[in-house]
């Protein structure tokens, strides 16, 4: 046997309350920081491992032993080795009878092997009690302390006593249990490590294919066009004018995919007339990602406030501020004040600055930090009431610029319309159907449908 006894003391401040021997099989970097983490909250920790010399690198106080005889010292054993080699714990079966074993394991990608690590455990050692848990900790943060953003631990076990277990341990270490219910989700919380912002994909394709679609839509019509059919290159507008056009734009119609559907769902109940039966699946989805739909579209709309501001600084702004200035100059003219066009731009200013603070309040909201301490009205209060406030204030900071636009011949290069005015489709239809959807008439029942009424309750699931 060998003891790693060199300096420190465990942390436990009081030795007659005496934790019990937590086994790790595996002296790699989790375990090695697992049992690091609990020699700090006072349990004795025993090593099994292929070797039993210590290195620098095993926690202080801990024992080193063989797998057998480490195995018998403690009836928690939690296996931090690799799945791939869980072979070698068969001829342990007899010893390992009865234990509690915690399956901390992870795997490489999704759908790697047929059954979760912890069922194939459960099914080598049939004897034993397996618990899935710790794998969504990171070794390293357990080592450097930082778990802040991440102190749940969840579990998993077809073992009631056996998973009471290990979330006392868990909660000694200062985490939060989180229990998933039998081992049968032990798939799902192994997949949690793997999952690259799930919820942020669907919203980032949409994003990007929109951001694409809108910014060949204006090089086609700013850069193309005037090259073709007025032999002026002004290819210079994809750095700042194209962008400054395609983020309002886009901030625009993701702010209306966010209120869009919830429009949806509202249509799609009152012709039920039930809540109680499920939206389709693609509309689920989409309810679930509209935080994520609202975060891109601030961060579009933050990009269209630095674009705006550094555009005086543009060497075409200056030459065309310049030419009017000439131009006046040589006619010995000074343009009049016209007062609308002071109104209008004055307006757009406006509006887009009352737009963006609500956009900023919304994206601060949504923060789970904010969210949280705030109560459901409340959040209802700034997400819809607020939120549509915003998507009015933007919609006509984008009229005031635009709205012109459709009646005059021009703007339509090649028959297609500007990009302002695509912008305004969804932006517009949500807020119509909407102020259709708050008439009385038709809010009334809608609220009643949302409060249990059915109009034919055959119809519901
Ligand atoms: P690691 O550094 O590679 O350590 C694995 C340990 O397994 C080795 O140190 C070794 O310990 C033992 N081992 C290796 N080959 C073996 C064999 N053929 N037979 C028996 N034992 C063998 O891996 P790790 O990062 O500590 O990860 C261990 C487990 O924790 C993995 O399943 C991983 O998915 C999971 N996990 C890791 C992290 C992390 O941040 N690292 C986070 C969550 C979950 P001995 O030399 O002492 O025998």
């Amino acid at each position: 046997m060998t003891t790693n006894s060199s300096n420190t003391m465990a942390l436990a401040p009081n030795t007659s309350n005496k934790r019990e021997t937590i086994c790790i099989f595996g002296t790699g970097d989790f375990g090695r920081a697992l049992g690091h983490k609990l020699i700090q909250c006072g349990y004795p920790v025993v090593y099994g491992s292929r070797s039993t010399k210590i290195t620098n690198l095993i926690p202080k106080d801990a024992e080193v032993l063989g797998h057998a005889e480490a195995a018998q010292k403690a009836a928690i054993i939690i296996i931090a080795i690799q799945r791939q080699h869980y072979n070698f714990l068969t001829p342990l079966a007899e010893i390992l009878h009865g234990k509690v074993l915690v399956d901390i394991s992870n795997n490489l990608k999704l759908k790697q092997y047929p059954e979760s690590n912890a069922e194939y455990l459960a099914q080598l050692l049939p004897g034993s009690k397996v618990v899935k848990g710790f794998n969504t900790v990171s070794a390293w943060a357990l080592q450097s302390g930082t778990l802040d953003a991440s102190r749940q631990v969840f579990i998993c076990g077809d073992d009631v006593e056996a998973k009471q277990m290990v979330m006392n341990l868990v909660r000694a270490l200062s985490l939060t249990p989180v229990d998933k219910g039998s081992l049968l989700a032990a798939q799902e919380i192994e997949n949690y490590p793997l999952q690259l912002f799930p919820m942020w994909k669907f919203p980032m394709l949409l994003s990007l294919g929109l951001t694409v679609f809108f910014f060949l839509y204006c090089l086609a019509l700013d850069v193309i066009y005037p090259y073709i059919y007025e032999k002026s290159d002004v290819s210079f507008y994809i750095a700042i004018s194209i962008p400054n056009q395609v983020c309002p734009v886009m901030a625009l119609v993701l702010l209306g995919l966010v209120y869009l559907p919830g429009i949806f769902a509202a249509i799609i109940q009152l012709y039920r007339g039930t809540k109680y039966r499920r939206f389709p699946d693609w509309l689920d989805k989409w309810m679930l990602c509209r935080k994520q739909l609202g975060l891109i579209a601030l961060a579009f709309a933050s990009l269209h406030v630095v674009l705006s501001l550094v555009s005086p600084l543009r060497t075409f702004e200056s030459w065309r501020t310049s030419r009017r200035i000439v131009s006046q100059a040589l006619n010995n003219q000074t343009e009049p004040l016209d007062n609308t066009d002071a109104w209008l731009s004055d307006s757009y200013l406006a509006l887009g600055i009352l737009g963006f603070f609500l956009f900023v309040v919304l994206g601060i909201t949504s923060l789970p930090s904010v969210s949280n301490s705030v109560n459901w009205r409340e959040f209802r209060f700034v997400q819809s009431k607020l939120g549509y406030l915003a998507l009015i204030l933007c919609t006509a900071h984008t009229l005031v610029r635009g709205g012109d636009w459709f009646l005059s011949p021009s703007a339509y290069k090649w028959y297609l319309p500007n990009v302002y005015m695509l912008s305004l489709v969804i932006p517009c239809a949500v807020l119509v159907v909407k102020c259709v959807l708050i008439l009385p008439c038709i809010d009334k029942p809608l609220t009643q449908i949302r409060q249990g009424w059915e109009r034919n309750p055959k119809h519901s699931e």
